[in-house]
């Protein structure tokens, strides 16, 4: 996990001034700790037959399809408002700096699906467990959560604690 973490590049005061963002940019540039990555999320999930990875935009997108082109199953996009053409579902939330929202398409699962959610990092929670109430309202399954990054002094976890959570790298 060195590896990963080694890849991973603080950012001061982005986007806002006071928050350190954490870049996984040079991850996903470099073919062997992108494989590591994409292979380290997936495997707590190997053999519990999930039907669906779905993930939360933007960098769950990335990591999200490697793992469901792993896995061998199809990619869900979770969106920001107004980007999905068709019905949709919608969850608010609050985010580590503002409240957002996420869609879904309402014909994207349904009851009998086991869905992994994947994205780069985790940090108050929000994001995550509006992403799991988005997968429960078509009638699906959450299997877990997979997760880049973990960021533990902001207690995501703890608002997922109905969940199975991984995380790659933990940060404190
Ligand atoms: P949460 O809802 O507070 O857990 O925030 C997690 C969401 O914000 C994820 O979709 C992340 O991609 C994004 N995010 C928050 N902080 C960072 C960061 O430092 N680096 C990368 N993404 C972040």
């Amino acid at each position: 996990m060195e590896r990963l973490k080694a890849k991973i590049r603080d950012i001061p005061d982005f986007p806002k001034p006071g928050i350190v963002f954490k870049d996984i940019t040079p991850l996903v540039r470099d073919p062997a700790t992108l494989r590591l990555a994409v292979h380290q999320l997936l495997h707590p999930f190997l053999g519990q037959d999930i039907t669906a990875v779905a993930g939360m935009e933007a960098r769950g997108f990335i990591f999200g399809s490697l793992v469901a082109w792993e896995l061998g199953v199809g990619f869900i996009p979770l969106r920001k408002p107004g980007k999905l053409p068709h019905d949709v579902h919608s969850v608010s939330y609050d985010l580590e700096y503002g409240s957002a929202s996420l869609e879904v398409h309402r014909d994207a699962l349904q009851a009998g699906d086991k869905v992994l959610l994947i994205d780069d990092l985790l940090a108050t929670g929000g994001t995550a467990l509006a992403s799991c109430e988005l997968v429960e309202k078509l009638g699906a399954q959450v299997a877990g959560c997979a997760f880049v990054v973990e960021l533990d002094f902001l207690a995501g976890r703890d608002k997922l604690d109905k969940y199975f959570v991984h995380s790659l790298l933990h940060y404190s």
